[in-house]
C-alpha cells in the first residue's frame, strides 16, 4: 500500500479515544455501546473533515496551491475546518455557501468568520456553478486555487478514513474488543467509502452501517454507485488491487425524517440522551441522527445483549447552536 506515502499535512492527533458509553449502555438494555470520538480531533472544534483535510492539504501544498476553495450549507462542519486547516497550513480559503447572510452569524458560521474564510452567499441550486466561478476569479487574478469538492469526498480525501481503519484495528485489539458493527453518519460518501475501503484491507468482518442524512438507495438517485465509486478510485490511489461492489455497502435510508438539515424529535431526543447520559454533545444535522437511528435500531433489537456496536462519532457540534432555540 502506498498509503503512507501520500502527501499528508498534519492537522490533529491521532489516535482519537474510544470510549465505553456505560450509562448509555446500561439504559439501553441490549448491546454494548462504543464510541469512537473523531469529534475530538484537535483542530477547530473537530470532526471527521480533519482527516480528509490532512490529505486534501498534503495534495494542495504539493501543487502549489496558495487558496482553498469548497462549498456547503451554512452550517457545514467540512467548510468551518476548510477554514481551520487553511489558516494552519498559511492558505487563504474561500467558501461558496448555500443561502443567505445573517444579521449574526452563529455556529460553523460564527467560526468561519473567525477563520477569516471569504464567504460566497448563493442559492442551492447555483452552488455547483459558483464554485467553479470564484475557482476562476482567482486563477485570473494570478491566484492558484485548490478545489476541494463538497464534503472532500473524493479519493483524496477518502484516503483518511481507509487510514482511520487501521488506526481503529490497532485499537480493537488492544481493547479486544470485535463489534457487530460501526455505525455513523453518511452524507456526502467519503467517511463510508474509505471505512468500507479500509474494512476490506484490514479484515474487519463487522457490519460497516451508514445511517443516510440526506442520501437514497433506490432508483435513480441511488447513492451505492457513488460509494462504491469513491471507494474504487480510493483503492486505485492507495494502490490497491481491491474492487468494492455496491453491494459491500449498507446505507440505512430510514431516518431522513423531513430532509437534510432538518432535524425533529428523533434528533433532539438522542442529543438531550446522550448529553444527560455521558455528557458527550451530538450535532443536530448529522450525529444526532445517526445516534438516534442507532438508539432505534437497538429498541428494534436489530444489535442485541452479548454483542458490542461502535458509534463514529463525526463531529458536527458547532451546529448546536444554529438550533438554540429548539431546546
Ligand atoms: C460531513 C459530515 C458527515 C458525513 O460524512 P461524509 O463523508 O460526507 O459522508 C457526518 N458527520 C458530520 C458531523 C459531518 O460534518
Amino acid at each position: 500500500m502506498k498509503l503512507a506515502k501520500l502527501p499528508r499535512f498534519n492537522l490533529a492527533e491521532f489516535p482519537t479515544p474510544i470510549h465505553y458509553l456505560k450509562t448509555l449502555t446500561k439504559s439501553c438494555q441490549g448491546p454494548e455501546i462504543y464510541m469512537k470520538r473523531d469529534d475530538l480531533t484537535s483542530l477547530g472544534l473537530g470532526g471527521n473533515k480533519t482527516r480528509k483535510l490532512e490529505f486534501l492539504v498534503g495534495q494542495a501544498l504539493v501543487l502549489g496551491a496558495d487558496t482553498l476553495v469548497t462549498a456547503g450549507g451554512i452550517q457545514s462542519n467540512h467548510c468551518r475546518l476548510t477554514a481551520a486547516a487553511a489558516c494552519k497550513a498559511g492558505l487563504s480559503c474561500e467558501l461558496v455557501l448555500n443561502g443567505t447572510k445573517p444579521s449574526v452569524p452563529n455556529g460553523n458560521l460564527l467560526l468561519d468568520t473567525i477563520f477569516k474564510a471569504r464567504v460566497h452567499y448563493c442559492a442551492r441550486e447555483n452552488r455547483d456553478a459558483t464554485l467553479v466561478q470564484v475557482a476562476q476569479d482567482l486563477t485570473d487574478k494570478g491566484k492558484k486555487p485548490f478545489v476541494i469538492p463538497i464534503g472532500g469526498s473524493n479519493a483524496i480525501g477518502s484516503v483518511g478514513y481507509v487510514n482511520a481503519m487501521v488506526e481503529l484495528k490497532d485499537q480493537l485489539a488492544a481493547m479486544e474488543l470485535t463489534p457487530a458493527a460501526i455505525v455513523f453518519a453518511s452524507s456526502s460518501g467519503g467517511t463510508q467509502a474509505g471505512l468500507a475501503l479500509g474494512a476490506k484491507l484490514m479484515g474487519f468482518t463487522g457490519e460497516i452501517l451508514g445511517v443516510s442524512i440526506d442520501q437514497t438507495k433506490i432508483g435513480e438517485d441511488s447513492f451505492l454507485p457513488v460509494l462504491a465509486g469513491i471507494a474504487n478510485e480510493t483503492a486505485q490511489r492507495i494502490g490497491g488491487d481491491m474492487v468494492l461492489a455496491q453491494t459491500d455497502f449498507s446505507l440505512n435510508c430510514d431516518y431522513l425524517g423531513a430532509g437534510y438539515a432538518k432535524p425533529g424529535d428523533l434528533e433532539f431526543n438522542a442529543i438531550q440522551r446522550l448529553a444527560q447520559t455521558e455528557g458527550i454533545l451530538l450535532g443536530p444535522v448529522y450525529t444526532a441522527r445517526a445516534m438516534g437511528g442507532l438508539l432505534d435500531l437497538i429498541h428494534k433489537k436489530v444489535y442485541t445483549k452479548g454483542q458490542s456496536v461502535l458509534f463514529w462519532h463525526t463531529g458536527g457540534t458547532p451546529e448546536l447552536f444554529a438550533w438554540a432555540d429548539r431546546f
